[in-house]
């Protein structure tokens, strides 16, 4: 039997980058895979995919759309090939997990395909290609995540479907009636309306991205209804039903009445659970809680001391990059060093365009907690950056503490802003205030200006250019 100091179940971003700061720590390391390709969710059915159809998509829409003001005529019809955009979206998949193939033989890690059970709390049993037990002396769960659902929907997944079926149409539907609108809702419904169907989303709360600041979810629920996409709030979906090839669904509206959307496809996107099937996480002493998590401390340390958990299986935001530094923050945790992760300033982006982003706390939280607090906000519009390029939708709005400056959190909707965000975490891990983001020189023309601008506005509601 092949015996391991450290084997990683699951390849998501969390399990494969644990894996590589293990070896890298000097670790001999092996990780599981039930799947023939490694990189998980966000590899194969979630990040990298999505982005893709968003990028093809949003490429279709220029041309049709923006060209034109930009002087660029194309003589003939603009047409969408799907089949071939569904094809690049592959190539640019498999491109990417085959990346991660390199990675493992670069960093010696022994990969094996097959499904992870325990024996016990220090032995796996791998059902599949690679079928057997491995030992080993510290084992990290990384299982990452399925789509949930609501108990009356059965997801037939050709008509009723999840993100994955989504990535994967044969056709551009007539009527895409989305039920949630979080951030795959908002992603795919964009990605399938730039391409001409008819999109309708249907969100329970009083507001998209309900978790989000609700300055963002109300200036992209304008950009959303401005592309004629329907977007019914305090919507409770009650049924949904196939007849043939038509999907009806029924949701009860603020008033109690019950109201019928017709479509010929339906994404369900109500969330995702933690994901154990099969894992057999009794058998060495791991216990789940009630909402399917894998139950862990502040060490990321499951109720089996030599057990650990990462990513979208345990609490806290489904996100790669929380997966990944947690991945890092055992490995680390486990050769004895002292990692850290601020949860607080792990960012949150939906790559709709304009793009949404945010860090810290919401003006929300911070009314329930009594924090004191100010707010500079700077429109993209006021940018000579943006209206270069013509996208002028959006604002950086930066919430910094009443008394002291310290910027408390960072909400922008604009173009680019998915990496305008990453100054607002270097300020915020060194507890930059407004006025130190203010002094920053930022290059001239460009989107970041809005980041100066807004706390030009925050320290002394002072900006520049508005
Ligand atoms: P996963 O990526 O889910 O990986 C878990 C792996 O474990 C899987 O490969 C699974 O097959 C394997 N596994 C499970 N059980 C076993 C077992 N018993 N034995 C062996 N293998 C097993 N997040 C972002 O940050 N940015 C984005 O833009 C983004 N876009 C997304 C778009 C979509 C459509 C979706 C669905 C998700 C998106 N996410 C995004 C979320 C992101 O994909 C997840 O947060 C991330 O993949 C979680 O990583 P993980 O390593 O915890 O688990
Ligand atoms: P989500 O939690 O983002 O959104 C689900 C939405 O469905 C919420 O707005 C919720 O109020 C609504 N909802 C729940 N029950 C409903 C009902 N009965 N009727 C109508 N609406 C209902 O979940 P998601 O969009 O499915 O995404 C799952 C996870 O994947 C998220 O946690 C997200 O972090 C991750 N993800 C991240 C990205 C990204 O980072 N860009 C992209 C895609 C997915």
């Amino acid at each position: 039997m092949n015996s391991y100091d450290v084997a990683i179940i699951g390849s998501g971003p969390g399990g494969y980058v644990a894996a590589i700061r293990c070896a890298q720590l000097g670790m001999k390391t092996a990780i599981i895979e039930k799947y023939s390709t490694l990189g998980g969710t966000c590899l194969n059915v979630g990040c990298i995919p999505s982005k893709a159809m968003l990028s093809s998509s949003h490429h279709y829409e220029e041309a049709t759309k923006h060209f034109a003001d930009h002087g660029i005529e194309i003589p003939g019809d603009i047409k969408v090939n799907l089949e071939k955009m569904i094809a690049r979206k592959q190539a640019v998949v498999d491109q990417t997990t085959g990346g991660i193939d390199f990675l493992m033989k670069k960093n010696k890690i022994d990969v094996y395909e097959g499904l992870g059970s325990f024996k016990d709390a220090t032995h796996i049993k791998i059902e599949g290609k690679d079928a057997g037990e491995i030992e080993a002396k510290k084992i990290i769960i990384a299982t990452g995540s399925k789509p949930s659902s609501l108990p009356f929907i059965t997801l037939d997944k050709e008509r009723i479907i999840t993100s994955t079926e989504a990535l994967e149409l044969k056709e551009i539907p007539k009527h895409m009636i989305i039920i949630g609108g979080g951030v795959i809702g908002l992603e795919l419904g964009q990605v399938y309306r730039r391409l001409g169907a008819e999109v309708t989303v249907i969100e329970y709360m009083d507001r998209i991205l309900p978790t989000m600041d609700a300055g963002l979810s109300k200036e992209l629920n304008k950009v959303f209804k401005k592309s004629k996409c329907k977007m019914m709030l305090s919507h409770k979906v009650k049924s949904v039903e196939r007849k043939g090839d038509e999907v009806i669904v029924k949701a009860e509206n603020k008033k109690g009445e019950l109201v019928e959307f017709k479509g010929d496809y339906c994404l369900v996107s109500v969330g995702r659970r933690p994901y154990t099937d099969g894992l057999n996480a009794e058998a060495a002493g791991v216990k789940i809680n009630d909402r399917g998590q894998v139950e862990v401390n502040d060490y990321l340390q499951t109720s089996a001391s030599n057990i650990y958990a990462i990513g979208d299986v345990i609490k806290g935001a489904m996100l790669a990059h929380k997966a990944e530094e947690e991945g890092v923050f055992v490995a680390e945790t486990m050769a004895g060093q002292k990692p850290h992760i601020d949860y607080n300033l792990i960012p949150g982006v939906v790559y709709t365009w304009p793009e949404v982003a945010a860090v810290g706390k919401t003006e929300e939280e911070l009314k329930a907690d009594n924090v004191e607090y100010k707010v500079g906000q700077f429109p993209f519009r006021a940018l000579g950056r943006a209206r270069a390029s013509g996208d002028i939708d959006g604002f950086v709005k930066i919430l910094a503490d009443k008394t002291t400056d310290e910027v408390l959190g960072v909400h922008m909707i604009g173009a680019r802003c998915a990496d305008l965000i990453a100054e607002a975490v270097t300020a915020m891990e060194f507890r930059a205030s407004a006025e130190d983001i203010s002094r920053m020189s930022h290059a001239h023309p460009t989107f970041a200006e809005a980041v100066k601008e807004a706390a030009l506005a925050a320290t002394e509601d002072r900006a520049l250019h508005v």
